[in-house]
């Protein structure tokens, strides 16, 4: 390998792992950042804070293009949650979210509500009982999130137009 080369292999591997920037409009959330270590579950993102956090970059960026509906749809569920951290700041949010079934089962049903609405008006194909079963994945130390029945009956009423997350009380 002549040295220029290894210069390039180089620069094209810190490429790879470099963040992926975000525009202005996805406030607060500022980049995504590959870190495998860091992820504890196998959803696709992990939002902490100001970044998302994803296992692989490119397979990431693959499968959520940027300027692409899914790209803006996850985008749109991953702020939710950082908004959620930085508002009840992201100790006791997340302490919540690992503890509490009913607390972590409300911030995905709004994530994914904004997320699956805008596949839905980007003409995207959704497959309820698919979605049904990644929701009955979650997990925390209480136990799994949701049933898949649950799931199921709560994707159908968003896709139909008849759930929507409550108003903030007070
Ligand atoms: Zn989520």
């Amino acid at each position: 390998m002549t040295r220029s080369l290894l210069l390039a292999t180089i620069l094209l591997l810190a490429g790879c792992q470099s963040p992926y920037a975000l525009d202005e409009r996805w406030r607060p959330l500022v980049e995504v950042v590959e870190r495998p270590d860091l992820l504890v579950s196998d959803t696709i993102a992990t939002t902490l804070g100001t970044r998302v956090y994803v296992a692989d970059l490119d397979a990431f960026l693959e499968r959520f293009p940027p300027e692409s509906v899914e790209q803006e749809a996850l985008l749109l569920h991953e702020r939710e949650h950082a908004v959620g951290q930085l508002d009840a700041g992201l100790g006791p949010w997340l302490a919540r979210y690992l503890n509490d079934r009913a607390f972590m089962w409300r911030e995905e049903q709004v994530g994914w509500f904004l997320q699956l609405r805008r596949l839905q008006a980007g003409g995207r194909p959704l497959y309820p009982q698919v979605i049904a079963q990644a929701l009955a994945g979650y997990r925390n130390l209480e136990g799994r999130m949701v049933s898949e029945a649950e799931a199921l009956a709560w994707v159908q009423a968003v896709l139909a137009g008849t759930w929507t997350p409550e108003e903030p009380s007070g």
